[in-house]
């Protein structure tokens, strides 16, 4: 367990210079340590930065310094068998992860949530921090609220403004589980766990090894919340000493469950009926269920998570509907970066064979063979972009009608050339943006601009 008063005086190696490693870096030079940063990629690479005082950076490759530092910080996006850290595993030298140490800096108690699954984790983080934010306004006793993690802002940012008796919801992604030994959020949630990053943890084994490290330090009266549904939670909750709180929108389900959704409103074992907010899809009712859950656990009255349900909105990038011009619906689901949000994403919509998908990216391992039954039933043509775009169509074996665009440019190009009224535009790309953009935020913004400087462009020229 990373604790300062063990590595007093030693100096500290943040392994990686991106958002989190900055943090990470700027916590531990406030607490006294002297900080090396080092990045494998050149400087050219990097975002303008200015360093506080106590840290240093060496970027385009690790040089021997490393090895003088008494312990080491790993940024979540490295490689857990990258030669760096194989080296550091051999000399013995101890590897954190920014969660783990962030955590080991605010002071006791504070109650912490963590939220993670393959899908649906910044929507259910998002849910529950408002939550509990309106309930304590209600409470009135200056309880603080802080939203952290892959929703945003790096759980090391926020470290130091924590107080004793705070609430701290973390988004919590597999590779920070991953690196993690003692993380124990007092309320877990693992809102479901289908293939994804099989690539960085060396196939589903690790990944889920990874998702467990949510719950598996938890103690009696801890709780976690778990999809009912879903066959890897289900056989996963074996395992937890702590309390399982199960939900499930499917008639079907493996856990004995303690809420359900009658079509209208959830309803709780408890009695409580709590409508759920105005969100597309089902899957966004297990979200809810998943918050609701977790703030109820945690004492917050129904009435509190009524009233946030019913204000809640549609976030950026995920369904976010953005666009109707000459009858044609515009989305950008460009969050949807793996295939079960994808597959989610059209769930959503009628089966009408309407669909213009765009689809590719950076590939992550999985095969694209199980999108044929949704493609066939909801699309009428996939346009491919990015890297994956080779492997996507001879995974697909001809099964839809689909065109090489390469370029987001030019998928937006082809979707608005030949769509037809009734037609909808979708960007849910099953895969990564890396390899054409800076995140899956760039990637979405992109779309939108593109499909809407064209809709601009033709209403001017309409008006001329
Ligand atoms: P995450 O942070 O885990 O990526 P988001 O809340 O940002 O999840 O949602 C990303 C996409 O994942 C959505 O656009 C939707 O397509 C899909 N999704 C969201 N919630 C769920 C869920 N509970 N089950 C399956 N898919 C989901």
């Amino acid at each position: 367990m990373f604790k300062q008063e063990k590595f007093k005086g030693q100096k500290a190696c943040v392994l990686g210079f991106g958002k989190s490693g900055r943090a990470a870096a700027a916590l531990l030079a406030e607490k006294g340590f002297e900080v090396l940063i080092s990045e494998e990629a050149p400087i050219s690479h990097i975002d303008s930065f200015s360093l506080p005082p106590g840290v240093t950076v060496e970027t385009g490759g690790h040089s021997a310094r490393v090895f003088d530092c008494g312990f080491w910080v790993k940024s979540p996006g490295i490689f857990p068998n990258s030669p760096i850290l194989l080296e550091a595993k051999r000399r013995g030298i101890p590897v954190f992860s920014e969660l783990e140490v962030a955590l080991s800096f605010m002071p006791k108690p504070v109650r912490v949530f963590a939220v993670t699954g393959t899908n649906g984790k910044t929507t259910t983080t998002a849910l529950l921090g408002d939550v509990l934010k309106e309930n304590a306004v209600a409470e009135n006793k200056g309880r603080g609220v802080y939203i952290c993690g892959n929703i945003g802002s790096p759980v090391s940012l926020c470290a130091c403004q924590v107080q004793k008796g705070d609430d701290v919801v973390i988004e919590v992604s597999s590779y920070q589980l991953e690196d993690s030994t003692y993380f124990r959020p007092q309320f877990a949630c693992i809102l479901n766990i289908t293939p994804d990053h099989l690539d960085h943890h060396g196939g589903m084994k690790g990944y889920i090894k990874a998702k467990a490290k949510a719950f598996k330090n938890q103690r009696e009266n801890d709780v976690l919340v778990v999809n009912g549904a879903d066959a890897v939670c289900a056989q996963l909750v074996e395992k937890a000493k702590s309390k399982v709180l199960a939900f499930s929108t499917h008639p079907k389900h493996l856990l004995k469950t303690d809420v359900f959704f009658d079509g209208d409103e959830l309803i709780f074992s408890e009695g409580y009926q709590i409508r759920p907010p105005h969100l597309k899809g089902i899957h966004n009712v297990e979200n809810a269920m998943a918050a609701a859950l977790l703030a109820l656990a945690a004492g917050v009255p129904e009435k509190i998570i009524r009233k946030v349900f019913a204000r809640f909105e549609a976030m950026e990038h995920r369904i976010e509907q953005f666009a109707y011009h000459r009858g044609v619906i515009y989305v950008n689901d460009s969050k949807a970066t793996n295939l079960d949000s994808t597959v989610t994403a059209l769930k959503s919509f009628e089966k009408n064979h309407n669909l213009w998908l765009i689809l590719g990216g950076r590939d992550k391992g999985a095969s694209y063979e199980v999108l044929i039954p949704y493609l066939k039933e909801y699309c009428k043509r996939v346009l491919t972009i990015g890297e994956s775009m080779d492997k996507i169509e001879q995974e697909l074996h001809g099964a839809v009608s689909l065109t090489r665009c390469e370029t987001l440019d030019r998928a937006v190009q082809t979707a608005m050339n030949e769509a037809v009224r009734g037609d909808i535009v979708l960007l849910s790309p099953a895969c990564s943006s890396f390899d054409q953009f800076k995140d899956f935020e760039h990637r979405g913004k992109m779309f939108k601009q593109l499909v809407n400087a064209r809709i601009f462009k033709e209403r001017v020229d309409g008006n001329k």
